[in-house]
C-alpha cells in the first residue's frame, strides 16, 4: 500500500483487511524508485521479513508535497532563532519545511492508525536519528531530525519507530517487533473503547514483559491501574502508555529475561518435579552463558504447562510465542 501519490488534501484511512498491525515505511525503503536521482533504497529486511508480520504502508513525503522525481536534494540548516529548515542543496531559496510538516499534519489520522514506522536514515525528511544539520555553507556541525519524521513523532510520541539501519541489529529488531504488536493490542483496546477491565488485562498480560524490559516501572505502573475508576480512566491510560512504551524502549538483557523465568519457575514451583526443575536450571545456565537463546528455556515452560496449565502464565505475551518475540 502507497501514499507515494497521495496529494496534500486527500484524506485516507489505511485498510486493515489483513488484520496485522500497520506500519509507515519511508518508500524508498520498499524498492520504489523515489529517491531525489530516481533510485531507491530497497531494504530486503523490510520487504522480505516484515511484509508477511504488518501491512506496510509506504510513505514519501517529498514526493506526496510534488517535488517530483528527480528532483534537487535537500537538507536541514540551522536558521534564525534557532530553528531548522529543509532548504534546496544547489538553491538555497527551495525551501519545503512547511509543506513537509503540513503533509504530516493532513494524514495525521492515518498517521494514528500505525502501530509503528520505519524511517529512511540520514534523510533531511525522513531521518530520525543523527541527520546532518548544516550550519553555514558545506558545514555540517550537528545532527537533527528530518521535519516530516519529526513531525510524526511529535504527533504520536508513543509510537514505536526505528531507522532501517538500526535494523541490522537483531536486538534492536525483536524489540522493535514486539513494542510494535503491544502498541498494536493498546491501540485496538482503545478502537474498541478502552474500559477498566481492558485496561487491567492490558497490564496483566503484559506484565512479565515489563518485567524483562525494566523493573522500576513494572512495580510503578500497576498504581495507574490498581482501583481505576470510569471518571479516571482517561488520564490514568494516558500517563500509564506513555510510560509502558517508554519502558519498552529498553532491550532486556540476559539476567532481566532470567529473573522474569526464575518468576515464572516461581508459580510453578509445587508443580514441577525436581527432575524438571533441575532441567529447566540447566537450561537457563546455557542461556546465561550463551550457549542457546531465550526461547529454549521459554519453550521448555510452554512444555510444562501443557502438564500443569496455569491461566495466569498462559495469558503473558512474553509466553507467548506466537508474538514475533
Ligand atoms: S527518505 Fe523519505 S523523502 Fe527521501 S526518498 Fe525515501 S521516503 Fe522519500
Amino acid at each position: 500500500m502507497s501514499l507515494v501519490n497521495q496529494s496534500k488534501d486527500e484524506s485516507y484511512v489505511a485498510s486493515e483487511s489483513k488484520r496485522l498491525p500497520s506500519i509507515g515505511v519511508s518508500s524508498c525503503l520498499m524498492g520504489q524508485p523515489v529517491r531525489f536521482d530516481g533510485n531507491h533504497k530497497k531494504n530486503n529486511l523490510v520487504t522480505e521479513y516484515l511484509k508477511d508480520k504488518f501491512n506496510l504502508v509506504s510513505i514519501c513525503p517529498e514526493v506526496a508535497i510534488g517535488m517530483g522525481v528527480p528532483r534537487q536534494p535537500i537538507r536541514l540548516m540551522q536558521a534564525e532563532k534557532n530553528t531548522v529548515r529543509a532548504l534546496g542543496v544547489r538553491d538555497h531559496t527551495l525551501d519545503v519545511t512547511d509543506e513537509l510538516r503540513n503533509f504530516a499534519v493532513d494524514i495525521a489520522p492515518t498517521l494514528a492508525t500505525f502501530s509503528g514506522y520505519i524511517f529512511k536514515k540520514d534523510s533531511p525528511s525522513c531521518g530520525v536519528f543523527g541527520v546532518k544539520l548544516y550550519e553555514t555553507e558545506g558545514m555540517s556541525a550537528k545532527s537533527g531530525r528530518g521535519i516530516f519524521a519529526e513531525q510524526v513523532l511529535r504527533a504520536n510520541p508513543n509510537m514505536p519507530v526505528e531507522e532501517e539501519g538500526r535494523l541490522n541489529d537483531l536486538e534492536l529488531k525483536d524489540n522493535f517487533i514486539r513494542r510494535v504488536f503491544i502498541y498494536h493490542d493498546w491501540q485496538s483496546r482503545v478502537r474498541q473503547g478502552l474500559t477498566c477491565h481492558s485496561f487491567e488485562e492490558f497490564h496483566r498480560i503484559h506484565k512479565f514483559t515489563l518485567l524483562a524490559h525494566d523493573q522500576h516501572c513494572y512495580r510503578q505502573l500497576g498504581k495507574y491501574v490498581a482501583g481505576c475508576t470510569k471518571k479516571e480512566l482517561k488520564k490514568r491510560s494516558e500517563c500509564y502508555i506513555a510510560e509502558f512504551m517508554n519502558a519498552l524502549k529498553n532491550i532486556p538483557t540476559v539476567d532481566q529475561n532470567i529473573n522474569v523465568i526464575m518468576h515464572i519457575m516461581g508459580f510453578l514451583k509445587r508443580d514441577l518435579t525436581s527432575t524438571d526443575k533441575a532441567e529447566l536450571v540447566r537450561t537457563m545456565n546455557k542461556y546465561r552463558v550463551g550457549d542457546v537463546s531465550r526461547e529454549v528455556p521459554l519453550t521448555l515452560i510452554s512444555h510444562h504447562l501443557k502438564n500443569y496449565p496455569n491461566q495466569y502464565l498462559s495469558s503473558q505475551h512474553y509466553l507467548n510465542h506466537a508474538m514475533p518475540i
